[in-house]
Order: C-alpha cells, then sequence, then structure tokens
C-alpha cells in the first residue's frame, strides 16, 4: 500500500512517516519546507519505501505529481497557528484553502482509497460548551480556524458530489518528539521546554487558567491509521476529535514541565513563570469528547499528558543543543 503524506517534513507528518515505514508502507512525502526541516526526515532518505517529493501544495501540478499511485493520502500539509493567520490570512489562506482544495482535486481524479486530512479543534470557535462534541460547533475566532472549517466543508461535498472518502481529524494542542520549539509561532509546550532548559522564564498568556486538551503524538498516530484503515462504512465521510479526553490548566502544564525537566537538571525547578496578556483569538476552554471516536473507529488512546510529556521531555534532552 502506497501513503502520501503531505507536509511530511513537520512534526506530525515526519511522525506518522516513521511510524508507517516501519509497518511496511511506502511512504511518498510532499512538502516545502515552509516549516518543516530537513532534519526531521534525515532518517528516512535512505529507506527503500521512501521518495521525498519537493513541492508546494498551492500548486495543482505538484499535488497531482504527488498522488500519481497512491492508496491513502494524510493530508498535514498547512500553515499551523493562530497568530500567524492574524499577521498574515492571505498566505494561510492560499496554503490550508486553496493548497487543501488542490490536494483533494487531485486526489479525487487519481482516485486514492481515502483522503484523511489535519482538521483543527479551533473550528469550535466561540462555542462554550465542554466537552467539545463534533457536532456542536461556534464561530471561528481567527482566519486559522476559518482555514480549517472550510476544509471540512470541502471535503464534506467532494465526498457527497463525487463519492471520494474522506476523514478529518480534529487535532487538540499535539506535542511530541520533533515538534519544532523555535520561531515566532512555535507550539507552547516545545517552546516552553526549550526556555526551561536555558533557564528562561516562560510566558504564560493570561493568568494560566485557560486549559487545553494535550495530545500526545500517539494519539494522533492512532487516529490516522484507524482513519486510513477503517472498514466500518458509517465511519467515513465524517470528523473526529483527535484528542486524550482530558484538560490540564497552562499552570498545571508548566509545574509538569518543570518537575520532569528537573529529573535531568535540577536546577530548573528553579525557573520561575511569568504572566502575560491574554492572545487575540486564544480560546479559554478546550476539552474533547472522545466518544465518537471510541464508538466508530474503536480508538484507545494510550498516553495521557503526563506519560506523553515524560516521553518529550527526555526526547528534548537528548535531542536539542542547549
Ligand atoms: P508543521 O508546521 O510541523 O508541519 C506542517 C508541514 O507542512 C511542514 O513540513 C511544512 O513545511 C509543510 N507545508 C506548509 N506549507 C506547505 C505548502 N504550501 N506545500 C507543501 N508543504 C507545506 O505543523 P504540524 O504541527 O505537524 O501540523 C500538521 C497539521 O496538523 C497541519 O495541517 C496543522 O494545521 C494541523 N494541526 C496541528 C495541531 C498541533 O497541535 N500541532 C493542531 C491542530 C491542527
Amino acid at each position: 500500500m502506497n501513503i502520501l503524506i503531505t507536509g511530511g517534513a513537520g512534526f506530525i507528518g515526519s511522525n506518522l512517516t516513521e511510524y508507517f515505514l516501519e509497518k511496511g508502507y511506502e511512504v511518498v512525502c510532499l512538502d516545502n519546507f515552509a516549516t518543516g526541516h530537513r532534519h526531521n526526515i534525515a532518517l528516512f532518505l535512505e529507506h527503500p519505501k521512501y521518495r521525498l517529493i519537493e513541492g508546494d501544495i498551492r500548486n495543482l501540478s505538484d499535488c497531482q505529481k504527488a498522488v500519481e499511485g497512491i492508496d491513502y493520502v494524510l493530508h498535514q500539509a498547512a500553515l499551523g497557528s493562530v497568530p500567524r493567520s492574524i499577521n498574515d490570512p492571505i498566505t494561510t489562506n492560499e496554503v490550508n484553502v486553496s493548497g487543501f482544495l488542490n490536494m483533494l482535486t487531485a486526489s479525487r481524479d487519481a482516485k486514492v482509497k481515502r483522503f484523511v486530512y489535519a482538521a483543527s479543534s479551533s473550528t469550535y470557535g466561540d462555542s462554550q460548551g465542554l466537552p467539545k462534541v463534533e457536532e456542536v460547533i461556534g464561530k471561528p475566532l481567527s482566519p486559522y480556524a476559518i482555514t480549517k472549517y472550510v476544509n471540512e466543508l470541502y471535503a464534506d461535498i467532494f465526498s457527497k458530489a463525487y463519492g471520494i472518502e474522506t476523514i478529518g481529524l480534529r487535532y487538540f494542542n499535539v506535542f511530541g518528539r520533533r515538534q519544532d520549539p523555535k520561531g515566532a509561532y512555535a507550539a507552547v509546550i516545545p517552546k516552553f521546554v526549550m526556555q526551561l532548559m536555558q533557564y528562561e522564564s516562560p510566558m504564560i498568556n493570561g493568568d494560566g487558567l485557560h486549559s487545553r486538551d494535550f495530545t500526545y503524538i500517539d494519539n494522533v498516530i492512532q487516529m490516522n491509521e484507524l482513519a486510513m484503515t477503517t472498514t466500518n462504512p458509517e465511519a467515513v465521510n465524517t470528523v473526529y476529535n483527535t484528542a486524550f479526553g482530558d484538560r490540564t490548566t497552562l499552570t498545571q502544564l508548566v509545574g509538569l514541565l518543570k518537575e520532569y525537566l528537573a529529573l535531568f537538571d535540577p536546577k530548573i525547578a528553579e525557573v520561575e513563570v511569568l504572566h502575560g496578556p491574554n492572545r487575540a483569538g486564544d480560546i479559554p476552554h478546550s476539552l474533547a469528547s472522545i466518544e465518537k471516536a471510541k464508538q466508530l473507529l474503536g480508538y484507545a488512546p494510550k498516553y495521557a499528558i503526563q506519560e506523553g510529556l515524560q516521553q518529550a521531555v527526555a526526547w528534548y534532552f537528548s535531542n536539542l543543543d542547549k
């Protein structure tokens, strides 16, 4: 079986690549290295079942080339980050909406068996209820959230109009090995890990009581595999929360990080935490119901935040230059 992983040089895409190569699949990666890194794929370049296509999902011809002979698409390529989309909504839209539509169209034309794509918990927008259930969403709070919701709308219409099977995975704050700690738009966990390792004070936006359903990468890999391989006809052409199903406040998160990092370097326990203003586009709380994924896909997440963070911290300690 051949899998195309778009965004395969990024955090989630490179982890999916590693997993599916180990399982014996042929993996093609399409990436333009906008936010992905060559060091993320260095491991795979010599692998006989791996092929890299350097290209841009904004070019339909790159997408068409990438889907040739492909059975399954795991579409991860996008520009992430709410603040990036607020600073530059046009580029975010070009990649996340036009690029998505190119990939979906190319996949339809190549008659791929299934198109599984990275959706986002940001689609819940201003809806207040917790836990979040797939059928109840609010108004988007950022350009990024709009793009991810538009992806779901296109996937739904393509399933209905053309019969292509699609599954959207609404990822909730994913973390783990190879997530980029650097740059203005780094996610909170790798950023805090790097700062703490350098004895710099991490800055929490707001009072620290905002909470998130932090989701370890191995749970996300499990969801992608289930979405790709399910034979349950009721499980396709829909979206799933992809999360652990628990929430942790930012203050609790920093506490756990300091505790686990201090096992490697006790001085980290002394680093102070700072607080700044709330960030535009941020939702206060996020917690997923994972019942739909459990019932229709047989999802059983193995990693709570504690186990995931311990593994991630150990990885950063052996892989990040101080
Ligand atoms: P990432 O930035 O590490 O990976 C994205 C990859 O897409 C990068 O390798 C980048 O170079 C590539 N890419 C960007 N623009 C491209 C283009 N025009 N053509 C080809 N490749 C392009 O991010 P990630 O955290 O691995 O996210 C993967 C997917 O999951 C994204 O769609 C993101 O929106 C979604 N997502 C992530 C999270 C999370 O917590 N990490 C949460 C919700 C949704």
